[in-house]
């Protein structure tokens, strides 16, 4: 593996001095591939932060432009970008922040069509969508490749993610939406959202992908489910159901 510059020492070294990053930790993550669904809530922060802590390869999808309706959450963007593409917008923040970091921003949507070139060279794949559909896109597409990704939600005041391991040996997303807790899917647009909920989930997500990228472990096929505003969190754990359409196929 790579040795680390000593501009990279000086860069990282409040991060690489906790026990489970360590210097090793960060490499991998100067090596780590990553494909980020969506540049809004939840893409924002999440990009930010693993752009941040050394994410060598990341990879944004969205072909949505800024809006002013965006600002309060998305706050990567300014007033003077509204119009413009959010991932030229956001690929251009997170160069100026940290060089390094190689940024490929797509200007698609992502979807079953679109999806296998997205997923090309990346390892890891975070949900931003605020999408059911992009959801199952996501883990359709990522099941035929076996990648692992990070679901992420939030509505109002309450957020939900998950983890799924490349195999979805406990179980998929396709599980989850048969499930009555997991299928609440109305978008923010509609119920609208409190911008810190979206990035408390959000950053929930970057923090697992650092953690998977570092040590290739997460708490697979567990929803986590937060009311941020009551501060009550709850965890589900999934499993295979009999009567997923993805799990029946991938077994016969
Ligand atoms: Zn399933």
């Amino acid at each position: 593996m790579a040795e680390l510059t000593d501009s990279q020492l000086r860069r990282y070294a409040r991060q690489l001095i906790v026990p489970q990053v360590d210097l090793e930790g960060q490499q991998r993550l100067h090596t780590a591939r990553v494909l980020i669904v969506g540049a809004g809530g939840l893409g924002v922060p999440m990009a930010q932060y693993l752009a941040g802590a050394g994410v060598g390869f990341i990879r944004i999808a969205d072909d949505d432009r800024i809006e002013l309706s965006n600002l309060p959450r998305q706050v990567a963007y300014t007033e003077a970008d509204v119009g413009r593409l959010k991932v030229d917008v956001l690929a251009e923040r997170l160069r100026a922040g940290n060089a390094e970091v190689t940024v490929d921003a797509r200007a698609v949507r992502f979807d079953t069509d679109s999806g296998s070139d997205l997923l090309d060279t990346v390892t890891l794949v975070l949900d931003a969508t605020d999408s059911l559909q992009a959801r199952q896109d996501i883990d359709r597409t990522t099941r035929q490749v076996e990648l692992p990704w990070i679901m992420g939600s939030a509505v109002r005041t309450s957020g939900q993610w998950a983890a799924f391991d490349s195999r979805r040996r406990l179980g998929c997303y396709h599980c989850l939406m048969s499930d009555p807790i997991g299928a609440q899917h109305a978008s923010c647009a509609e119920l609208g959202i409190v911008g810190p909920i979206v990035a408390l989930v959000s950053l929930q997500q970057a923090l697992w992908a650092i953690k998977y990228f570092v040590d290739d472990s997460l708490p697979w096929a567990q929803l986590h489910i937060m009311d941020a505003w009551s501060g009550e969190r709850t965890q589900l754990a999934l499993s295979v159901r009999p009567d997923c359409p993805l799990c029946q196929s991938a077994e016969s």
